[in-house]
């Protein structure tokens, strides 16, 4: 036996029946994001290390610390996607997207890859499921009514699924005028404390003093009470553009909290940033991060552009899907086919009971039925089976069934045994199916 290889650490598999919950979580996007017209992208999961050391920001975790880069044969430094964001406005600059009519609304769904220190809800590949509004021209009444458009999008998603607890955590960063002052103001205030602050601490106040805030250390916390607020260094354009947002995202019931300390890791940010974190998780609490960034088309090559979109982390948005959402998407099992088989007894017109079986159940596909054909399989055995991929009925075909033309039904819900003509099996069957995901979904 040769030796065993393992998942890479930080990576798994996910098996059925779980697949099936991730798919159904992903049919709730595309049909929600289709609502506000975003189409899917799909990107390539290497690209040049450079897209990200300019897109997500050579100052950010990511950057530093965290991406998984190689050089390949021709000795170019590749890096496989740390994020979407970055990829998502390569493709909109190649694409020469801004002579569409504006704006381009994706969506992206798939993997992720972070060299992070793996723990629960944490892992070197993840998905992500997001969306990027770009646009080269503000819509009717500016900016703002694209960062509500997309976060309506991601409320009535999370509602969708069945959420009822969530809060989006919300804050601005400013535009680049007011950051730039903000900064300033926040290194005048840390500079003569740096002894205090952490060795990641010092490195941010030169490179991006503002990740400090986002600092998890009680103590830089505390002496972060007395440092200058962001707020306070908004200048009128950067306030209305928040003010807005507030307002619209009140009236339209999405569930906010201001989180003044808010800015995320990713350097591409302006004015509108946001977070929801949920409850049910542990230490990695949050399940979708997203905002505004006015300066990344630009900076990658493209005409200068808003953008505003968010990445929600599939993962851990599984972790804390609710019960009723998921018993939901688990959709009924197959049928079990199973031919009782005796090898003494003649095949009735030459069909011997296993090739009646396996007939059946290709009917039944035909008919839309899913079918799993077991053969001569022994009771016990298809007991075992039935119940592993949750099957709503066992069909026997025995050589007294195939004479009479007739097949022998045991439910598996109340485990009642009848014999149906094997003319009205199909119909029989889209009977008991369709009770049984009325009573999944009451
Ligand atoms: P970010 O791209 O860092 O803004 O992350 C957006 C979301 O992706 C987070 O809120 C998490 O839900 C998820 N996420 C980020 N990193 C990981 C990871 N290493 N493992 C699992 N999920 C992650």
């Amino acid at each position: 036996m040769g030796k065993r290889i393992q998942a890479v650490k930080g990576t798994r598999d996910l098996l059925p029946p779980e697949t099936a919950v991730w798919a159904a979580v992903e049919a709730t996007a595309r049909r929600v994001f289709a609502l506000y017209g975003f189409g899917e992208i799909r990107t390539p999961i290497f690209e040049e290390t450079e897209l990200f050391a300019r897109g997500v920001g050579e100052s950010s975790d990511i950057v530093s610390k965290e991406m998984y880069n190689f050089t390949d044969r021709g000795g170019r430094s590749l890096t496989l996607r740390p994020e979407n964001t970055a990829s998502v406005v390569r493709a909109y600059v190649e694409h020469g997207m801004h002579s569409l009519p504006q704006p381009v609304k994706l969506f992206y769904i798939g993997p992720q890859f972070r060299a992070e220190k793996p723990q629960k809800g944490r892992y070197r590949q993840f998905s992500q499921i997001g969306a990027e509004w770009i646009g080269t021209r503000a819509t009717a009444g500016g900016n703002p009514r694209a960062d509500v458009e997309v976060l309506l999008m991601l409320w009535r998603f999370l509602g969708d699924l069945g959420f009822s607890d969530l809060v989006v955590q919300i804050n601005t960063v400013g535009d680049a005028e007011s950051r730039a002052n903000y900064r300033a103001a926040l290194v005048a205030y840390l500079e003569p404390l740096a002894e205090q602050l952490s060795e990641d601490s010092r490195r941010r106040l030169v490179t991006n003093p503002l990740r400090i805030l986002d600092s998890k250390s009680p103590a830089e916390q505390a002496l972060l009470e007395g440092a200058p607020k962001l707020v306070d260094h908004l200048n009128e354009a950067s306030r209305g553009h928040f003010r807005t947002v507030l307002g619209e995202l009140q009236k339209a019931q999405v569930r906010t909290e201001v989180s003044p300390r808010l800015v995320r890791g990713l350097d591409y940010y302006t004015n509108t940033v946001f977070e929801i974190v949920s409850a049910g998780l542990g230490a990695q609490n949050a399940i979708c991060g997203g905002g505004a960034y006015e300066g990344l088309v630009e900076e990658l090559g493209g005409q200068p552009a808003y953008g505003v979109g968010f990445a929600i982390g599939e993962d851990r948005l599984l972790d804390v899907l609710p019960a009723a959402t998921r018993a939901r998407a688990l959709p009924p099992g197959p049928v079990i086919v199973r031919a009782l088989f005796d090898a003494k007894r003649t095949p009735v017109e030459a069909l011997s009971t296993p090739e009646a079986a396996t007939q059946l159940a290709e009917e039944l596909r035909t008919a839309g039925i899913a079918a799993v054909d077991v053969g001569a399989e022994s009771p016990a055995r298809t007991f075992a089976h039935a119940d592993h991929l949750r099957a709503p009925a066992i069909l026997v075909l025995g050589e007294d069934e195939l004479i009479n033309g007739t097949v022998t039904v045991r439910t598996t819900g109340d485990r009642a045994q009848r014999v149906v003509e094997r003319a009205q099996i199909v119909p029989y069957l889209k009977q008991l199916l369709l009770s049984l995901s009325l009573e999944v979904k009451s």
